[in-house]
């Protein structure tokens, strides 16, 4: 298991030093990053554990730290909302992108020390990390592929970078508008 430093509450978040720290990224010669072996496997195996067995309300508590909560699920828009007690507390590109979360949140509790002190927005900011780095879509198997293009709203378009499965057509990541 890798030694990782505890969060410092004054810095914000590194998801991807963080996750280099645990093993779950690595540096490739070119500097980019990639997943380890090691997790990719781990990962894979949690996702079809995850899609087979889980009880997703169950897990969402696990990951947000509540016990009695209602948790509920909506999806429409190509927008995955999850909600406890009534109330918007995850806003996920898609199903799919939840197992991956769900998946990877089990790995990272055991791999990173620091991830009971984290907050819930830090916590989800890992594991979106994370899925940028998705090669295959949890939901059909496919590769994935990453890509730039324009999303629509209320106010004009914007560029995003995404991964998509050109399969299934989940989107498993999605950016915030890059800079013009
Ligand atoms: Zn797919």
């Amino acid at each position: 298991m890798a030694e990782s430093e505890p969060a410092d509450a004054d810095e914000p978040l590194n998801p991807e030093s963080i996750l280099v720290a645990v093993d779950a990224l690595q540096p490739a010669d070119d500097g980019d990053l990639s997943l380890t072996d090691s997790f990719r496997s781990a990962w894979d195996e949690e996702i079809a554990d995850v899609k087979a067995t889980a009880d997703r309300e169950d897990e969402i508590r696990a990951v947000i730290g509540i016990e009695d909560s209602d948790v509920s699920f909506e999806s429409h828009n190509e927008a995955y909302k999850i909600l406890v007690d009534g109330n918007l507390v995850g806003l996920l590109e898609s199903e799919a992108a939840l197992y991956a979360d769900l998946a990877a949140a089990r790995l990272l509790m055991d791999r990173y020390e620091a991830w009971d002190d984290l907050s819930i927005a830090d916590r989800s900011r890992l594991l979106k990390g994370l899925r940028l780095f998705l090669e295959t879509c949890p939901d059909c198997g496919n590769d994935v592929t990453f890509d730039t293009e324009e999303v629509e709203s209320c106010c004009g378009s914007y560029p995003v970078a995404a991964v998509d499965c050109g399969e299934c057509g989940s989107r498993l990541f999605e950016s915030a508008p890059l800079e013009q």
